[in-house]
């Protein structure tokens, strides 16, 4: 099965992505977190990147398209895949339509997690992440035992450097002029999968499981 994960940062793509990597066995892919690894090895990629992402801007498509490009081609990509956080244009799913075609392969479905913008910022002002094993946790929905402390491996917590409040703005406008067109895109495809991101975490990944069947 090859999936798309839609929605606005902070819709809870990332936190769906690895309970579906549980279920379907299969690998999540974000660009999100490839470019934060490239800027923490310090590679050209990741210096090129930076500057992007600290403004809530759009890395240039053709960097994230060769970074998928290149990742969905792995061997364990064979059983299907998730996007998370790809494709963010129209450019973007071209591109990724011409590889998956020259492959023989297609897109399955496309699941869009719809939550309002203000629900969004106050969701990311307060995201935290475990530098050790990435769990995420909220100050307010989902705060740990400990405050800055991780409750599964006891690592210390961090605020990412683009959840801040400026830059969520800008996150949030890029998404509804660049990212939000690609709703009607794969309406007309007929692959989107609409959830409304509202409840607990494990309500909206019922949800999603139940469209993408069982
Ligand atoms: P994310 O972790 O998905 O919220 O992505 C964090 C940042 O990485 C974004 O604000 C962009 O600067 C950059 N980024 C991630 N994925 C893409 C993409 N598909 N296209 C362009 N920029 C991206």
């Amino acid at each position: 099965m090859r999936i798309i994960l839609l929605g606005g940062p902070g819709a809870g793509k990332g936190t769906q992505a690895k309970k579906l990597v549980d279920k379907y066995g299969i690998p999540q892919i974000s660009t999100g977190d490839m470019l934060r690894a490239a800027l923490k090895e310090g590679t050209a990629l990741g210096l090129e990147a930076k500057k992007f992402m600290e403004a809530g801007k759009l890395v240039p498509d053709e960097v994230v398209i060769g970074l998928i490009e290149e990742r969905i081609k792995l061997d364990d990509c064979k059983k299907g895949f998730m996007l998370d956080g790809f494709p963010r244009t129209v450019g973007q799913a071209d591109a990724l339509k011409k590889v998956l075609d020259s492959m023989s392969l297609k897109i399955d479905h496309v699941v869009s997690i719809d939550v309002a913008n203000e629900e969004l910022v106050a969701r990311l002002t307060g995201r935290r992440t475990c530098k050790a094993c990435g769990s995420g946790f909220h100050v307010l929905f989902d705060p740990p035992k400990k405050e800055g402390v991780c409750d599964k491996c006891g690592g210390e917590l961090y605020q990412r450097a683009d959840d801040n409040e400026e830059t969520i703005r800008s996150r949030l406008k890029v998404y509804d002029d660049q990212t939000a067109p690609l709703i009607e895109y794969y309406k007309k495809a007929g692959l989107l999968r609409p959830i409304a991101g509202v409840g607990s975490i494990d309500e909206i990944f019922a949800k999603i499981t139940s469209v993408l069947g069982g």
